[in-house]
């Protein structure tokens, strides 16, 4: 094992947004300083970070002079081009490795691998065209959701179909994009949970978060999530098998739905994780000093929940409300900077602490 990062050095984070933003803070917080790589102008990290590099993923000299100038590397999202990371990894080890973002890229990788681990998730196949749709859907039946296999966030490049005559619509809906099909989920709620795993292999989870989705997308993270202490500890195991297989080193977040008798694996994100914004106030270390703290070597830190909390995302208009909840108790504003205000983005998010 390399030794811990010392105070001064500098972790390179690829993508800019508010994950970005959040995960240098914390970073600063332990002594670090960071240095953002990102293709868009002005991003959100950038206010916070010590240094950002704009220019795009296939921009090789950039690359190179973002890895040389860095001493590890961490991203923000998954959908990083393989070509930027063979790159990368000649300057600066990267965290969490190749093996878990590629695996988190595909859907059908993903599910392949979860199915290998032995955990449950939604029956599924793999799509690519007609025929072997109308196949799957001969065999996983209706309801079912015929998904694209990358690029997906966000509900995103998703089509439901209720019955055998709805193929042909969902096929066109995704464009001709590899995909799989996934047969329904009967789930009572979602759940997910955020794990850190260290350099050294120790794990530490989070609790549990319940989430909420509307139109796709994280509305709220509520803990503590209706579950019974044997399925907390079941989706705790969950998460450090997936961690300890991929030999993960940082912060993931596994979704989960809630079902009587399992709880169904239906993705991971090998990232600090927006249904994890609520350990900024409901615990000592929250996700983003645990994902520094791991890919920094650093021992993790105690990721206990000290209060009961609602984490609340500020889509669009939703900044309107900014003020009042300025002037609520028990609310812990994060806003992220973002001068333009548009439909489904996320601008901020709100910790609503509910003392005992
Ligand atoms: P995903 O992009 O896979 O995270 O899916 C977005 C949302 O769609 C999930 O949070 C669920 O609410 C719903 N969903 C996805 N897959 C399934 C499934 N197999 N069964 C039921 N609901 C699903």
């Amino acid at each position: 094992m390399t030794s811990p990062l010392s105070q001064g050095s500098i972790i390179g984070i690829i993508g800019g947004g508010q994950l970005g933003r959040m995960l240098s803070v914390a970073a600063s917080q332990l002594g670090f300083t960071c240095h953002i790589f990102e293709p868009g102008a002005a991003p959100p990290a950038g206010h916070v970070a010590h240094q950002v590099t704009t220019a795009s993923y296939d921009d090789e000299a950039a690359l190179r002079a973002f890895g040389n100038a860095v001493d590890v590397i961490t991203y923000e999202f998954e959908n990083i081009p393989t070509e930027a990371l063979d790159i990368l990894q000649e300057f600066a080890p990267i965290h969490p490795g190749r093996e878990a973002l590629r695996t988190s890229q595909d859907r059908l990788t993903e599910k392949t691998f979860l199915r290998d681990l032995g955990l449950r998730t939604a029956p599924f196949a793999d799509i690519t065209d007609a025929r072997s749709l109308k196949a799957a859907l001969a065999e996983i039946g209706t309801p079912s959701i015929l998904k694209t296999r990358r690029f997906g966030y966000d509900g995103k490049g998703q089509a439901r179909i209720d019955s055998p005559d709805a193929a042909s619509a969902a096929l066109d809906a995704l464009e001709g994009a590899p995909a799989i099909l996934e047969g329904f989920v009967d789930f009572s709620h979602e759940v997910s949970v955020i794990a850190a795993r260290g350099a050294d292999g120790a794990i530490a989870a989070f609790d549990p978060g319940e989430n909420l989705h509307k139109h796709g997308i994280l509305r709220t993270t509520t803990v503590p999530a209706r579950m019974s202490q044997a399925q907390r500890t079941d989706a705790v195991l969950i998460a450090a098998k997936i961690a300890n297989a991929l030999n993960y080193v940082g912060v993931l977040g596994v979704e989960l739905f809630v079902t009587p008798d399992a709880l169904i694996v239906n993705e991971f994100a090998p990232r600090v994780h927006n249904s994890g914004h609520w350990t900024q106030n409901g615990c000592a270390v929250d996700q983003f000093e645990q994902h520094i703290r791991a890919i920094a070597g650093w021992p993790l830190g105690d990721g206990q929940r000290h209060v009961d909390v609602t984490m609340e995302n500020l889509i669009g208009d939703d900044m309107n409300r900014v003020p009042e909840l300025a002037r609520s108790a028990d609310c812990a504003l994060h806003l992220y900077g973002k001068s333009e205000v548009k439909p489904g983005r996320k601008m901020g998010h709100v910790n609503f602490i509910k003392r005992s």
